[in-house]
């Protein structure tokens, strides 16, 4: 299985190390052209969403981005990946990739010292799961046909709507493959 990792910003060296424990090969997506080659899944990595949102702009990967996803392709969005899936970013008119039905907070836990957080929460599907959360969103709501995977203190931080697997958290850094295992699974 060939895992495409979102590579112009961010946090995704960390998601492939964890495909490659899990014997999956994984491929970087820095331009367009990247885009032609076959993989089965995507993984939207942490980061900052608005640089990310900028580059995939600029570099011409947004619209090819969102007809792959629209047509099917397995995405795993991490953090700012996930504010990029989002339909809606609260407070904010800019949507990026916009084919998750749902509607994020950014920055969700305030600025306060970096905004690190950490929790162990309980994912369906998973079971009891260590989350780090990075100046991290959440989810504020969902659409109907959105299933909610995991809550924290009240606030969703995992959800899956059909092939598009999203958290706030950051599974890359947890010391535990389980998650990716599940988006794997998913494909
Ligand atoms: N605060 C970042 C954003 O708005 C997300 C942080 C992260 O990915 N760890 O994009």
């Amino acid at each position: 299985m060939k895992i495409a990792v979102l590579a112009v910003q961010g946090a995704f060296e960390e998601h492939e190390k964890v495909l490659w424990q899990l014997g999956a090969e994984t491929m970087q997506l820095r331009k367009a052209a990247d885009l032609e080659a076959d993989f089965d899944g995507l993984i939207l990595p942490g980061g900052e969403s608005t640089v990310q949102g900028k580059l995939l702009r600029e570099l011409s990967m947004l619209a090819p981005i969102r007809d792959r996803i629209g047509n099917g392709l397995p995405v795993f969005a991490t953090c700012a990946g996930l504010i990029l899936l989002a339909e809606h970013i609260s407070g904010d008119d800019a949507t990026h990739i916009g084919t998750l039905p749902v509607t994020v907070r950014r920055n969700a836990y305030g600025r306060q010292l970096g905004s690190f957080h950490y929790a162990e929460g309980s994912i369906k599907g998973v079971g009891n799961f260590p989350m780090e959360f990075i100046r991290a969103p959440y989810i504020e709501r969902t659409a109907k046909c959105v299933d909610t995977l995991a809550a924290v203190e009240g606030h969703i931080v995992g959800v899956r709507y059909k092939k598009q697997l999203a958290v706030a958290f950051h599974p890359e850094l947890a010391g535990d493959t389980r998650m990716h295992q599940y988006f794997l699974d998913m494909i």
